[in-house]
């Protein structure tokens, strides 16, 4: 019998990690005043050609910081997928603007960019994109209307470390980028996160709200609200390990999405991820689409795959349809279709980089059987 086979697993063997996080432990620079944070956060902002890095405790925080860093005033709008993680549309209600939602696109699974415009107002002051599992969003026309209409780009990187739009690596692509370096990433901290800007200020302004916003000029005086979103330099040293053999993880993932689309690509009716010709996708999860037929569930095909020791998960349920926000009289009466079918359709295969080949054919299997 073969072993459960999970969505994804770290890699933290075979590389630096352990010296690294050894020599934190052994120097006691345990806090976020050791020197790998520095590190970290330059080699992170090398590899994405911006100028400045602020690592911070996660992927939300980032984005909550990257929110606080634009000058919003009450009424403000920021535009972003209806299909992303919950975290993109709190980080903008909590930064006190109202976030406003566009549909996806039916092949990338990112951000429909045509659909943009239409939700441009006066009050809009930024445009949010979020590179789904991998894969980046058509930028050229989100810088073309933010040209043009005097808005901010923020990028959500968290599922595309290395990924390329144009040649151009994702989170260089925006006034201010950001990354997840959670357990199932491409690269990982266990918890983490980063900010990347090419800004100065707004540089500094990451770096004042994770702290609390201590001034440098007097310690204990305050004038603005901070937070506690401190990267650890036992992270940042684990994340400089893990920045050194990024290319490995990458080329594993983008092998692991040949293989799957070798085994699949006969599979009546179902949806594989795509590569458009202006991207270079690093499939972090390997996302299917089920046909859309009434008797197809992704919940369902997932339960019978678990039965065979396959893991795997749902994607994400629109903003739109979270009854937290309706609550708070947000996105009520809204439809964004695309996401609404992919939410119930969509799940993601293991995908993780110490896959074998035979335990893509597992599962190749497993989905096939609970196809039926
Ligand atoms: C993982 C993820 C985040 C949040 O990262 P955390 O580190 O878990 O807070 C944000 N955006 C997207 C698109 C993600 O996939």
């Amino acid at each position: 019998m073969n072993d459960f086979i999970p969505v994804s697993t770290p890699e933290l063997q075979g590389g630096n990690e352990e010296a690294y996080a050894l020599d934190c432990i052994r120097t006691g620079w345990i806090s976020s005043a050791g020197a790998y944070v520095k590190k970290f956060e330059q080699a992170w902002a090398e590899y994405c050609s911006m100028a400045e890095g602020v690592a911070v405790s996660s992927g939300t925080a980032a984005l909550h910081v990257a929110i606080k860093c634009l000058p919003l005033e009450p009424g403000a709008e920021i535009i972003l997928p209806s299909f992303t993680i919950i975290s993109c549309a709190t980080a903008i209600l909590d930064a006190g603007a109202k976030p406003v939602l566009v549909d996806c696109a039916g092949d990338t699974w990112t951000m429909d960019t045509a659909a943009i415009a239409a939700k441009i107002t006066p009050r809009t002051r930024a445009i949010m994109v979020v590179h789904i599992y991998g894969h980046p969003v058509d930028m050229d026309p989100v810088h073309a209307l933010a040209e043009k209409h005097g808005l901010y780009v923020i990028e959500d990187a968290a599922e595309a470390h290395g990924a390329e739009y144009r040649g151009r690596r994702c989170g260089g692509l925006a006034d201010i980028s950001i990354f997840s370096f959670y357990a199932n990433k491409i690269i990982t901290t266990g918890e983490g996160g980063m900010l990347l800007t090419d800004n100065p200020e707004f540089a500094q302004r990451a770096r004042a709200l994770r702290n609390l916003c201590f001034r440098p000029d007097r310690r204990f005086l305050h004038t603005e609200i901070g937070h506690v979103y401190r990267m650890t330099n036992i992270q940042a040293a684990i994340g400089l390990a893990q920045t050194e053999r990024i290319e490995t993880f990458v080329a594993k993932k983008r092998e692991i999405a040949r293989i799957y689309g070798a085994l699949l690509g006969d599979v009546a009716g179902l949806q594989l991820p795509v590569e458009k010709d202006w991207a270079k996708n690093v499939y972090w999860m390997y996302a299917v689409v089920l046909a859309n037929d009434p008797g197809l569930d992704a919940d369902a095909v997932s339960r019978e795959m678990r039965v065979h020791k396959c893991d795997t998960r749902a994607f994400f349920l629109g903003l739109h349809e979270q009854p937290v926000f309706h609550d708070m009289g947000l996105f009520n009466g809204e439809a964004y279709p695309v996401t609404e079918r992919i939410s119930r359709k969509g799940l993601y295969l293991p995908s993780g980089v110490q896959m074998t080949e035979a335990q893509q054919g597992a599962v190749c299997e497993a989905l096939r059987e609970a196809l039926g």
